[in-house]
């Protein structure tokens, strides 16, 4: 809790009693309403429980109220809620971040409230510890649970603990319990998280790393913000130099937030923050229970979480004093949030750094061309890591034209290929085959009438995953078995699966290798986080040959083995209008190659490709990653989108399509506001997937000049119009992907 000054009517953001206070709540109103600070006074700030209707709703107060409510109207705030009262700084950020995406400043509330039981007071539970009594007799068990709460000093423990550690029934404590020899206490529950030690265990950065560190770490110290992009080859020290820049953090005292792309990842990274630390981080991702849900809220905003480990929306938590923000992984597609709140996590870091004062480290071996450009122009530091760390060196990266290559049509290993895992596993290694295919098929067709099986509800083909034994819509998540019959002509048994997902390819492979051990890492075939971590860790243990993956592999672990990755399909990424399809199939492609020889054994990657002389393809090869993001910018320069332009995408979505495509020709002719601002305006058209979940997608695009403000025009722009009542419309800000 913020200590209540001595002398509370002094304090100017403080209201007394009766004074009109303007509350924000998390409910969809599109202002702030008006009540009467409560018997005792408020903050602003203070997270409030208020009237609305006939219930009770969370809020927070935003200042004094507006006032246009006759005062005996008004209705008194009901309670201030036990929890540190929202800092200033953090109300400029949402309401920042809610200027820049557009976003009604309630959702922006529920985002930073998004705590169970937020403002309970903390709820109790009973430990144990050492008492004053001496037990009227000494047992063997007895004895033990006594020497555990001598060795721990003052620690304390619940009674599943003790008991366990003592090797003893929790009859035996509650015995102790009774003769006073233990003692039992109500403790709060959410317990501050155990100190981390930024002195332990470092490792001996080299020369190259520990210049980034001794940069990363001065940056911290000056307490100022700035931006840092750290580029470095997989496996070349990124993250043992961002945690010299954590160390620099916990030392000054203020708190550090490491977000990661990937809850798979979190647990090996959670180890590697041990080892360092000498103890755990907070999380914050959607893996973590309720209980650690509130913990790690309270935690953050009572400055007792030095360290956290999320998600994105970590993002949004109450920092008492936040003094760095890593985004590891910065080019990930997953930190744009895509439903809900539009926003990328990263460009909110750096708002949210920018606002309080702190670092911000983009960490990646592929910057997004944001980053890279604004790494460019000086608006960002560039820390380089240009070498593995060790004996690994960069895998080579060759192609295999399969235009040369003869190949069955429901075979799609190459014999070069063939050859080649072969060779590793003849030598004891192993191979990764890359495919971003999910399921058995991602086309089921009839070879009696061309058919292909569609969703009911979506405008997209249904993918075959034998392992269900079903036919899933990855755009909806609808399923159903596989028919029999062919829907469209009735004909039997002529359904046939056309092209290959990951566990088609795990056919071929077993036919192909018969000795080999495979296996499937894709992010369907595992009921739990859990059991896909233990996959990753039996890999990495050497329990299989072969590994077969989805982009979930390309990302960040490790595998010792691993020295030849084959992507079955380099080109797949380049199909489609995607303005980023270049810059993402750049960056997968590297990523994967990454994983191959992290250790001593030299890796190789081999790309198979229909057209070995696109420029995306050679740039890949050559590994002149600066020369293709060069060509890229200048590209995209040329057109005029980003970063050296902006864009907004509006999706328009009903049930009813004429209702979308009218709405969609009325934005299109009334664009006045933004074409006072030079803005063009695309559209309307079908979006390119027009039908999800049953509702029928309109798209426009937005395209401005750098620089423009855009928000105020398309605020606008947009409120001119009155929407039907099931129509929705989302402005995307900065789009990642046109769906
Ligand atoms: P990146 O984040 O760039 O992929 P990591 O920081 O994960 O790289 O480093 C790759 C591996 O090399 C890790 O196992 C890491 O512990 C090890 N490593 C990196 N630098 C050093 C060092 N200076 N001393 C010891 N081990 C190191
Ligand atoms: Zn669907």
């Amino acid at each position: 809790m913020t200590p209540v000054p001595r002398n509370p009517e002094k304090h100017p953001s403080f209201f007394d009693e009766g004074d009109v206070v303007g509350v924000l709540t998390t409910q969809p109103l599109d202002r702030r309403l008006d009540y009467l600070a409560p018997e005792g006074g408020c903050f602003a700030g203070a997270f409030v429980e208020v009237p609305l209707g006939p219930r009770k709703v969370l809020g927070v107060v935003w200042g004094p109220g507006e006032g246009t409510f006759a005062r005996e109207k008004l209705r008194s705030v009901i309670r201030v809620l036990d929890a540190a009262p929202m800092r200033e700084e953090m109300r400029e950020f949402l309401l920042r971040a809610a200027d820049y995406t557009l976003t009604p400043m309630p959702a922006m509330l529920r985002l930073a409230t998004r705590s169970p039981e937020l403002g309970d007071p903390p709820s109790m539970r009973t430990i144990y510890r050492l008492g004053e009594a001496e037990p009227d007799r000494m047992t063997e068990a007895r004895s033990k649970v006594i020497a555990v709460l001598e060795e721990f000093g003052d620690a304390a423990f619940t009674l599943g603990e003790l008991a366990e550690m003592a090797g003893v029934s929790t009859g035996v404590v509650k015995g102790l319990v009774k003769q006073g020899a233990v003692r039992e206490e109500a403790s709060p529950r959410d317990l501050p998280y155990p100190p981390l030690d930024p002195g332990s265990a470092a490792v001996e950065l080299t020369g190259e790393q520990a210049a980034a560190a001794e940069a990363l770490r001065a940056g911290v110290a000056s307490g100022a913000y700035e931006t840092t992009l750290l580029k470095g080859v997989t496996g070349s020290g990124k993250t043992e130099v961002y945690l010299e820049a954590v160390a620099e953090c916990l030392r000054q005292g203020r708190q550090a937030l490491v977000l990661l792309p990937e809850i798979a990842l979190t647990s090996e990274f959670l180890s590697r923050v041990e080892a360092r630390f000498g103890a755990r981080p907070a999380e914050w991702h959607s893996g973590i229970t309720m209980t650690e849900r509130r913990r790690c809220w309270k935690m953050a905003g009572a400055g007792r979480a030095q360290f956290v480990v999320g998600a994105r929306s970590a993002l949004f938590l109450p920092f008492r004093e936040l003094g760095l923000i890593v985004v590891d992984e910065e080019h990930d597609t997953s930190y744009k949030q895509e439903d809900g709140v539009l926003y990328n996590a990263r460009d909110m870091a750096v708002l949210r750094a920018s606002i309080c004062g702190a670092q911000v480290v983009l960490a990646s071996a592929t910057p997004s061309l944001e980053t890279w450009a604004n790494a460019e122009a000086g608006k960002y530091r560039r820390l380089d890591l240009t070498a593995r760390f060790g004996e690994a060196v960069m895998p080579q990266m060759r192609a295999i034209d399969m235009r040369a290559e003869t190949l069955p049509a429901t075979r799609w290993i190459s014999e070069t290929l063939r050859r080649a895992v072969e060779a590793r596993i003849a030598a004891g290694e192993q191979a990764l085959l890359f495919l971003n295919r999910r399921g058995y098929a991602p086309v089921t067709i009839c070879r009696a009438c061309g058919h292909q099986i569609g969703c009911d509800h979506c405008d997209a083909r249904m993918v075959e995953h034998r392992f269900l034994k079903r036919l899933v819509c990855h755009q909806c998540g609808e399923t159903k078995p596989i028919p029999a019959t062919c829907p469209s002509c009735g004909a039997e048994g002529r359904l046939a699966p056309v092209g290959p997902g990951v566990e088609r390819l795990g056919e071929e492979v077993s036919a192909v290798f018969p000795e080999a051990r495979v296996k499937v890492l894709s992010s369907d075939l595992f009921g739990s986080a859990r059991a896909l971590k233990a996959e990753i860790e039996a890999i990495a243990a050497g329990e299989a040959d072969i590994v077969i993956g989805t982009q979930l592999v390309a990302k960040g672990h490790n595998f010792p083995l691993l020295t030849l990755v084959g992507v079955i399909d380099a080109d797949l990424g380049l199909q489609g209008s995607d303005l980023r399809a270049a810059e993402r199939t750049f960056q997968l492609m590297r990523q994967v190659a990454g994983r191959a020889g992290r250790r001593e054994k030299p890796g190789l990657a081999l790309l198979q490709t229909y057209q070995p002389e696109h420029p995306v393809i050679r740039a890949i090869l050559s590994g002149e990653e600066e020369a293709f993001w060069r060509a890229e910018a200048e590209e995209r320069r040329q057109a005029g989108v980003p970063p050296y332009g902006r864009m907004a995408g509006i999706i328009l979505s009903s049930p009813n399509v004429q209702e979308v495509f009218d709405l969609g020709g009325e934005m299109a002719r009334r664009s006045d506001p933004l074409r006072r601002i030079g803005a063009e305006v695309y559209g309307p058209a079908a979006a390119p997937i027009a039908r999800i979940r049953g509702r029928h997608r309109v798209r426009l695009l937005v395209r401005a000049a750098k620089g423009s403000p855009l928000q105020s025009a398309l605020a606008e722009w947009v409120g001119q119009f009155r929407l039907p009542a099931n129509l929705r419309l989302s402005v995307d800000i900065d789009p990642q992907s046109f769906y």
